[in-house]
């Protein structure tokens, strides 16, 4: 049984559980619909009810492979199953600014052989740290860069995720191979999301289907990070 549903279906809002393991406010789930954070995306927020009890996700780890919730007090019955509901708003706005930086890097490493380096969600802005090979950054269009991006999403593009083995993963060429290169070698198994022809690579984040899910952004700086190096900072409308 998979655990980690919010990778298979980013859509699911609320869903049915039972308790797999209660240490204090610590709670394990057979399954879960909260993403617990990573490649620079936060973690959910949202609300466990049990009968008329609410309880808080405060935040989300995932620990020696489980997926662990602090609640804002222990559980009250762990027998009984609970219902789970994520903070839509938030986990939408997330996946938005997530799938809007996989177009931007996809981009820029397709037309200009970029690497993200980084890149960090927050509530207000998300940034984007990139490098590039000698010679190509100074050929970016960056004033134009705003207009590019916003025209691919317009082309209404699915985004696509499926799931292969490491040793498949191994064998691509380019990026996703030095990104596969970094995964801890007990993952035997590698998410690959495909943007159409802008971007693949391996990532465990949430994403919108479509493109045109992104909605309208803006650029709102690019830095120089040295002589090779941009930080690009975005915001959505
Ligand atoms: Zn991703």
């Amino acid at each position: 049984m998979k655990i980690e549903l919010y990778g298979e279906n980013s859509y699911v809002k609320e869903f049915e559980t039972q308790v797999v393991t209660a240490n204090d406010r610590f709670v394990a789930f057979e399954q879960t619909i909260f993403y617990p954070g990573g490649g620079g995306q936060p973690c959910d927020r949202g609300t466990i009810h049990q009968g008329e009890e609410t309880y808080k996700v405060i935040q989300i780890k995932k620990i020696d492979g489980k997926i662990i919730h602090e609640l804002d007090r222990p559980l009250h019955n762990t027998e009984q199953a609970v219902v789970m509901k994520i903070d839509w708003s938030w986990r939408f706005q997330n996946m938005r600014y997530h799938t809007l930086l996989h177009v931007i890097a996809g981009y820029l490493h397709q037309h200009y052989g970029a690497l993200a380096m980084s890149s960090q969600i927050e509530s207000e802005h998300a940034r984007l740290e990139l490098a590039f090979p000698d010679g190509k950054m100074e050929k970016v269009p960056f004033e134009q860069l705003e207009q590019l991006i916003k025209n691919l999403i317009a082309q209404s593009h699915c985004v696509q995720t499926k799931t292969i083995s490491r040793i498949e993963a191994e064998q691509k060429e380019g990026i996703i191979k030095t990104i596969v290169n970094l995964l801890p070698t007990s993952l035997s198994e590698i998410r690959i999301v495909q943007i159409h022809d802008i971007d693949e690579q391996a990532c465990g984040g949430t994403h919108v289907n479509n493109t045109t899910e992104i909605g309208n952004f803006s650029v709102i700086k690019i830095q120089n990070k040295g002589a090779t190096k941009k930080r690009i900072k975005i915001r959505l409308e």
